[in-house]
């Protein structure tokens, strides 16, 4: 048997960056992943996050960035419009006084760059190729059985085991679920025109398309929002097929559009646990929540999530007091819970009134929009808020 002060489960962006964060902190530390460890590979941009000034200063603290970097592509310009109205906004690096506006980055070369970093802490163990047959507590700590005849005790044990969470499930934490009935189709794309390393989205009534630059010039990641009942037939197209729907949808703003990877769907639902701690089982990232891509937040705020409950841990260990002090544990909860609500809100009310299709909303919204466009000090506030540069922010994040 195995004793550690805090498991985590899941080695995704959200798992690997709290290892990194607590590993300093004279901690034992085991990390479980069922798959397999990061491999030093080449950027295949298969899946792709636009990261923001508040995850790239945290990533930055922990020596991951410099890498991360290498593969990303910084974006100075921001588009975003309505196709079936004069509603138009745009943001500028520039302008907001910030060195980009985010990083378009490769998830898994940002996996790849906290695992290169975690090899050095001997406190912290990645374990891989793990699957879970129990998680067992008791008042004094978790039980974790793997592996069929492995068993690990902790103290505390932190779910960033991603949507379909097994931890959030064996806690009995309950979760509310929407479906925003679309699913997102995502693959990297040749542009005819440079993208001029500007991120564009153009609201469809069908759902949002957003082609995200990458380091070449004429190479785009899209994430198009297409309804559930269409995706079927969009995926079933021939590729010339395809290409043509897309070039249409995009309103030929690069050019001719054509596919360079498979396409790949995602089911869309926005998912909140009403609950993320159950004693000393505590919930983080996409295992708490998850939103609408249509604002690339979701990786953003799980790295915050992890900032959070790392800074508090360690203020607790400052002041000699227990890890999983239910008052701290409890304030970390709160203080995600909120952070995550207003932008789950957000992005209902962003999702619902760009597909609603009557006319007097949509003349709202265009009139909205562009009365946005024309005030710089609310352009300000929204941008602010998508750097990362304003909220409650966890101490490594702030500016
Ligand atoms: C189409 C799309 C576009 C997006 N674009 C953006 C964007 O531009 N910007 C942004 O900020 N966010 C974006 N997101 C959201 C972002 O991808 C997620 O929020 C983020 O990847 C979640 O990280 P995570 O570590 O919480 O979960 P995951 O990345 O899902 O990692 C969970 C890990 O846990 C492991 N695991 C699962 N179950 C177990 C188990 N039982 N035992 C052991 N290990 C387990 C998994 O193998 C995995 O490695 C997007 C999401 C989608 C779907």
């Amino acid at each position: 048997m195995q004793n550690t002060d805090i498991t985590i489960v899941g080695a995704g962006s959200a798992g690997l960056t709290l290892a990194l964060l607590l590993a300093p902190l004279n901690l034992n530390v085991v990390l479980l992943e069922q798959g397999n460890a990061p491999e030093i590979t080449d950027a295949k941009y298969q899946r792709v996050s636009a990261l923001n000034l508040a995850s790239k200063r945290l990533l930055v603290h922990l020596g991951a960035w410099s890498s991360i970097e290498k593969t990303a592509a910084a974006y100075q310009d921001m588009q975003v419009w309505d196709s079936d109205s004069f509603a138009k906004i745009a943001f500028n690096a520039k302008a907001e006084r910030v060195e980009a506006l985010g990083w378009i980055c490769d998830n898994e070369q940002i996996r790849q760059a906290l695992y290169q970093q975690l090899k050095s802490h001997a406190n912290v163990s990645c374990q891989f190729n793990c699957s879970i047959n129990s998680l067992v507590q008791s008042d004094r700590e978790v039980l974790i059985n793997y592996n069929q005849q492995q068993l690990l005790l902790s103290r505390l044990v932190v779910g960033a085991d991603g949507i379909h969470s097994l931890v959030r499930k064996t806690a009995q934490l309950p979760q509310v679920h929407r479906h925003y009935n679309q699913q997102a189709l995502v693959a990297t794309i040749k542009t005819e025109q440079p993208h001029q390393a500007t991120a564009r989205q153009i609201f469809l009534p069908g759902g949002p398309l957003a082609l995200l630059p990458l380091p070449d010039p004429h190479l785009c990641s899209i994430v198009w929002s297409v309804p559930a009942a269409d995706t079927a037939a969009k995926l079933a197209l021939a590729e010339t097929d395809f290409n043509h729907a897309l070039t249409a949808a995009s309103q030929s703003i690069l050019g001719v559009l054509t596919l360079q990877t498979p396409l790949r769907n995602f089911e869309l639902q926005m998912r909140y646990a009403s609950q993320w701690l159950n004693q000393r089982i505590v919930l983080v990232a996409d295992a708490a929540h998850s939103v609408h891509p249509l604002a690339g937040q979701g990786m953003n705020l799980g790295l915050m999530d992890v900032a959070a409950l790392a800074q508090l841990i360690e203020q607790q260990l400052i002041a000699g007091k227990d890890i999983t002090e239910q008052r701290m544990l409890r304030q970390y909860e709160r203080w995600r819970k909120a952070e995550a609500q207003s932008l789950i809100v957000a992005m209902e009310a962003f999702n619902r009134a760009f597909s609603n299709k009557q006319p007097l909303l949509k003349l709202i919204r265009a009139v909205g929009m562009t009365g946005v466009d024309k005030a710089p000090w609310l352009k300000q506030k929204i941008m602010a808020a998508a750097l990362g540069n304003s909220g409650d922010l966890p101490q490594l994040a702030k500016l």
